[in-house]
C-alpha cells in the first residue's frame, strides 16, 4: 500500500514536509522551514542554530534516511517535489543530499537562483548545487511507481503549483498555498477542476485562513494604494514582500498613477532582473523602464550581485529621498528605519505595511518596534494588505469539488475548525498526526 506521512506543517502555518513510500520508491513534497518550531529554540541573530544535529535532536528537522547531504546510507529520497519558493516550503533544502533531484516549476528555480545569490550563507540557508529540474502544468513526472501531475496555482508568489500524486494503490492531491483572489485566481480553477477529475482518495489541503476570514482582491489593493499615495503629502515608505510580483505590480501602478517613482530595494530589484526572461509573469514593472529606480542604503562594501542590479536602472540614496520626498514611493523594512534618519522628516508622509498582520510573539515586537520609529519620524500607519491564501468559504467550495475520499488539513494552527466547518461528509475528514503514516 501507499503510504503518505506529513513530517511539517500538520498544527501550524508551514514547515511542509510531506513524505510519500510506494513499493521502493521514495519522495517528498516540499521541504519548508518551519519557523514557529524554529522559534521555540532560537532568535536570530545571536540565537542561532549551529550544527544540524541539534535540528535533528529538537525535531525541527525531520529523521529521514537518505535525505540529507550527511546520509551515505543505503536508502535513498528519490525526488523532492517543490510547490513554490517560499521559505516555509523550500527553507531546509539547504540540508538535503545534493544527488536528490528537485523537481520545481521553471519560476520557482529562477526565484530559487536569485534566493541562492541574495542570501547569507549559513548552513541552514546555502542553497547552492541543488539539482532542479523543472515542469510546467500538465507534465507528468513519473519516479518509479510514482506519477506526480503539477498544476500552476494563484498564490502569493509567482510559480506556484498544487500537486497530484498517483500511486500504484490511488491518487492523492496536495494543493500547496493556494487562493482564489489574486490577479491569477484562474490559474487556481485549472487547479480545482484538474483535482476534482483526479478521482482521489485523499486530499492533503491548506487551511491557513480559518480566522482569518475576508473579502478583497489585489486589484482593491491596488486602489487603495493609489488612494492613500495620492493624498500623501510627503515621503511614503511601504513595506511588502519582493517575491510577491502581484503587490509589485500594486506598488507600481499606484505610483504610475500619482506621478510618483517606485524606489525599490536591491533585493527586489534582483528578482526582477531574474524574472525578466521567464516571460510568463505578466504586468511586471522593467528595470531602467518607467517609474522604477532603486534605493540603495549607504555602505562600504556592496556585494557581487548588488554591484549588477545597480547597473541595471537609476539608483537613488536617501538624499534624494530627502531633497524631493514627494517624488518617491520607497520599499523599506524594519532595517530601513534606521538608515531612514539622514531622510529629512517632511509633515504628511505615510507608511504603508502592506504584509501580514503579525502572528506570533517575534513579529507583535517587531510591530511594536517599527511603531516606535513610526513615533520618532511622525508618520501614521496604514495597513493595506490581501492575503496568499484562500478564503474559508473558498476553501470548503473547492474541497467539495475536489470530492477526495479523505481530507486532512494542514499548513494550518485551526485543524479542527476546518473539520468542523468545512467537511460536507463529516466522516470524511481527520486531523494527520506528524510522523505518522496515511495510506492513500
Ligand atoms: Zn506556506
Amino acid at each position: 500500500m501507499a503510504r503518505v506521512s506529513v513530517l511539517g506543517g500538520v498544527g501550524e502555518i508551514g514547515g511542509n514536509k510531506i513524505l510519500v513510500e510506494d513499493k521502493d520508491v521514495r519522495i517528498m513534497l516540499d521541504f519548508g522551514m518551519s519557523i514557529t518550531q524554529r522559534a521555540r529554540f532560537f532568535s536570530d541573530p545571536y540565537v542561532s542554530p549551529r550544527r544540524p544535529e541539534s535540528l535533528l535532536s529538537l525535531g525541527i528537522i525531520p529523521r529521514v534516511e537518505g535525505v540529507y547531504s550527511w546520509d551515505v546510507g543505503e536508502k535513498k529520497v528519490d525526488a523532492i517535489f517543490l510547490s513554490h519558493a517560499h521559505l516555509d516550503h523550500y527553507g531546509y533544502l539547504s540540508m538535503v543530499h545534493r544527488d536528490v533531484p528537485v523537481y520545481c516549476g521553471e519560476t520557482t528555480e529562477r526565484l530559487m537562483a536569485a534566493i541562492t545569490d541574495t542570501k547569507r550563507s549559513s548552513f541552514e540557508t546555502d542553497y547552492r548545487g541543488l539539482g532542479y529540474k523543472t515542469f510546467r502544468t500538465g507534465a507528468t513526472v513519473k519516479i518509479g511507481s510514482i506519477a506526480v501531475r503539477p498544476v500552476h496555482v494563484d498564490h502569493s508568489i509567482p510559480g506556484a503549483y498544487g500537486l497530484m500524486v498517483e500511486t500504484s494503490t490511488g491518487s492523492f492531491v496536495y494543493t500547496g498555498d493556494l487562493r482564489a483572489h489574486g490577479r491569477a485566481s484562474h490559474l487556481t480553477q485549472d487547479f480545482a477542476r484538474a483535482a476534482a477529475e483526479s478521482d482521489a482518495n485523499l486530499l492533503l489541503t491548506e487551511a491557513t485562513n480559518m480566522v482569518g476570514g475576508g473579502v478583497s482582491s489585489e486589484e482593491e489593493v491596488a486602489r487603495k494604494l493609489e488612494t492613500v499615495i495620492r493624498d500623501a503629502k510627503g515621503l511614503v515608505m511601504a513595506s511588502f514582500s519582493g517575491m510577491d510580483t502581484d503587490r509589485l505590480t500594486s506598488f507600481h501602478m499606484a505610483a504610475e498613477g500619482t506621478d510618483r517613482k517606485l524606489a525599490i530595494s536591491m533585493r527586489q530589484a534582483y528578482l526582477i532582473s531574474v524574472l525578466e526572461g521567464d516571460g510568463h509573469i505578466e504586468g511586471l514593472p522593467r528595470l531602467g523602464k518607467g517609474n522604477v529606480v532603486i534605493y540603495r542604503r549607504n555602505k562600504k562594501r556592496y556585494e557581487k550581485w548588488e554591484e549588477e542590479v545597480s547597473a541595471k536602472a537609476d539608483v537613488i540614496t536617501s538624499e534624494d529621498l530627502s531633497a524631493t520626498p514627494k517624488r518617491y514611493v520607497v520599499a523599506t523594512s524594519l532595517s530601513d528605519m534606521e538608515g531612514m534618519v539622514g531622510v529629512k522628516a517632511t509633515s504628511g508622509s505615510v507608511y504603508i505595511q502592506s504584509t501580514s498582520e503579525p502572528y506570533n510573539e517575534e513579529m507583535e515586537l517587531d510591530m511594536q518596534r517599527l511603531i516606535e520609529w513610526l513615533d520618532f519620524y511622525g508618520m501614521p500607519l496604514y495597513h493595506i494588505h490581501v492575503s496568499g491564501h484562500i478564503m474559508p468559504q473558498q476553501l470548503r467550495g473547492l474541497v467539495s469539488g475536489i470530492g477526495a475520499k479523505r481530507v486532512a488539513p494542514i499548513h494550518t494552527e485551526h485543524p479542527e475548525l476546518f473539520l468542523k466547518y468545512a467537511m460536507e461528509k463529516p466522516d470524511s475528514g481527520f486531523l494527520p498526526v506528524r510522523n505518522e503514516w496515511i495510506d492513500v
